[in-house]
């Protein structure tokens, strides 16, 4: 938000619907970044990918550049609604709507994406669990700040990423669960490993307990028994009345889990 009564916008499939149905205020002005180049860059920058916070979804899908560094962030920005919306919408506005549930900021965080914001006090990059601070609010949202864009580390060789969702059938916004996986494989061991979940509270959230399992290991169906195991020690699955219930979604992790492990697992093979 610029002022009370500015606001920014971008592809505008989130603002313009909340505005619509009462969930955000009115406000007089819209302040259109799409066309602010520096929003529009999708790059390597040193060791990292860059992506503008204003860059379409569709562009971050057919970027052969984001296919091979951040798989987990090309399969979930090609499950955000359908065609039109993905040639509007931009990862920046998935980000500072600040909705636990969405789809490309769980991907980003299993990347270890980090954020550029710049506001009134000047640029600063953070992580993109700093950002958030609950359902609708973000630190950038707090402090009147823009975002320019997203760094994600470049893939190294043994490294790979994959993300999953389960949706209503019926559903054309958010997912009723989302997990993105990063993996480093060497050999039959994992090296290193992180895991994303959205909706499994108000919060994203990165399992660090059952992340810190996996190092020295080689995949199997007992390995993610633990790995659920601890997952489910960390995380408070919610009921939501428009989406799933804590039972369904607890069930739903370990498929859920399973897939992007394995998936994540096949694609570190070197
Ligand atoms: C039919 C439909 C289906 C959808 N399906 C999904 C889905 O499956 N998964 C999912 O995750 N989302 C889904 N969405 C939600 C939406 O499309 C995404 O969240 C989208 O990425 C939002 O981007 P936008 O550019 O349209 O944001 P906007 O609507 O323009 O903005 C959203 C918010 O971000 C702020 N903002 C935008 N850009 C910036 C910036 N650069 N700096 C600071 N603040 C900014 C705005 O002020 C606003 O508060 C769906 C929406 C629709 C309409």
């Amino acid at each position: 938000m610029i002022s009370n009564g500015a606001r920014v916008i971008a592809g505008g499939t989130d603002l313009l619907l909340e505005i619509q149905h009462g969930i955000q205020q009115p406000v007089d002005s819209l302040v259109d970044v799409c066309n602010i180049p520096e929003l529009n860059v999708l790059e390597v920058r040193g060791e990292d990918i860059f992506i503008g916070a204003a860059v379409p979804l569709s562009e971050i899908i057919s970027s052969n550049l984001v296919n091979h560094h951040g798989q987990a962030l090309v399969e979930a920005c090609n499950l955000i609604g359908g065609p039109q919306v993905r040639d509007t919408a931009t990862l920046g506005g998935n980000v500072a709507h600040a909705l636990p549930a969405t789809d490309g900021t769980v991907a980003l965080l299993a990347l270890a994406a980090q954020a550029e914001a710049v506001g009134p006090n000047g640029e600063r990059i953070l992580d993109l669990q700093e950002l958030f601070l609950g359902p609708r609010r973000s630190t950038i949202g707090e402090n009147q700040e823009l975002l320019v864009g997203f760094y994600f580390p470049k893939r190294s060789t043994g490294q790979a990423s994959a993300f999953r969702r389960v949706m209503l059938p019926q559903g054309v916004a958010l997912p009723i669960l989302n997990i993105a996986v990063w993996m480093y494989r060497r050999k039959n061991k994992i090296m290193d490993a992180r895991i994303a979940l959205g909706t499994s509270g108000p919060n994203w959230f990165r399992t660090k307990g059952a992340e810190e399992i996996m190092p020295g290991e080689e995949l199997s169906s007992a390995l993610i028994d633990r790995v659920y195991e601890a997952m489910l020690e960390e995380l408070l699955f919610r009921t939501s009345p428009y989406r799933s219930a804590t039972d369904y979604r607890s069930h739903i992790a370990k498929v859920l889990l399973q897939e992007v492990l394995e998936a994540a697992w096949r694609r570190s093979e070197i």
